[in-house]
């Protein structure tokens, strides 16, 4: 499996000379399975580099959403593949009803886009889980989980011969109030996973301030990182008002956290254009 960042920044983007290194793109994820085929996980501005990529072919496309807020979707318009003759391309939504799933492509409508998303090439159809709550693509098994966001989210975790890789994003992990997922539940769904890439937006005295946004510390997600014993923790979705040089400070004492706790989780930062290949 190899996985690749086409976008890491929460929120909005952020381009400028101090994001340049991490990128200021906001969230997608290209991953390409064992057998070659292609999965995108949400359509943030850093979609539309991989829509050039992925242009020009005929191999289908798989589009996972975490959820629809604007810097999860807000590239997908300009995603060549959309306007590809019979492009196939399938789309979940896996926290929405199949029904309201095609809600993303509500953005492009007047007055705020100039092509109809009725009016798009691709053969765009919308997945549906099975009944297990899972999807199969190739041999690998995808299952979902709901995340912990205001209008709610879905996480996923891709399970192939070769490994594992689960995406959780937009997910507070302690929200106030009763979480669509506990902590414990968390633990059992990402048990063992080699590459676990988490929301880490806040740092500890900043979440205090955004209780209830739907955000997790770079602290939480270090400890769910062990805790779950991920082979491999990648921390995700970078507060827009980070800088480089201070995304390297957080890695540096992240990294210190780990190690004075005995755990054996490797943690990195997501960066634009880094692939994991694993
Ligand atoms: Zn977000
Ligand atoms: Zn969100």
């Amino acid at each position: 499996m190899k996985a690749t960042f086409y976008g890491v920044r929460g929120s909005i983007a952020t381009p400028g000379i101090e994001t340049v290194r991490y990128g200021g793109n906001t969230s997608c994820l290209h991953v390409e399975l064992d057998d070659g085929s292609q999965v995108v996980i949400d359509a943030g501005t850093g979609i539309r580099k991989l829509g050039d990529r992925l242009a020009d072919s005929d191999e289908p496309l798989t589009l996972l959403f975490s959820h629809h807020h604007w810097d999860h979707i807000q590239g997908l318009p300009f995603f060549r593949p959309i306007y590809e003759e019979g492009r196939q391309i399938r789309l979940l939504s896996a926290y929405l009803k199949k029904t309201e799933a095609m809600a993303v492509l509500d953005q492009m409508i007047d007055p705020h886009f100039p092509v109809s998303g009725e009016n798009l090439h691709a053969d765009i159809s919308v997945l549906e889980l099975d009944a297990q709550g899972e999807i199969r693509i190739g041999d690998a098994v995808i299952r979902t989980c709901p995340t912990n966001h205001p209008g709610g989210g879905a996480a996923y975790r891709i399970n192939t011969a070769s490994g594992s890789l689960a995406y959780v994003t937009d997910n507070e992990l302690f929200p106030p109030g009763k979480p669509a997922t506990s902590y414990d539940e968390w633990k059992a769904f990402l048990e063992g996973v080699d590459v676990l890439i988490h929301d880490a937006m806040y740092t500890t005295a900043e979440l205090e301030r955004a209780r209830g946004w739907g955000h997790t510390s770079i602290e939480q997600a270090l400890q769910l990182g062990c805790d779950c014993h991920a082979g491999q923790l990648v921390l995700f979705h970078h507060d827009p008002s980070r800088t480089d040089d201070q995304l390297d400070a957080i890695l540096a004492e992240s990294r210190q956290r780990v190690a004075d706790q005995g755990c054996r989780c490797r943690v990195s930062l997501a960066q634009e254009g880094e692939t994991l290949v694993f």
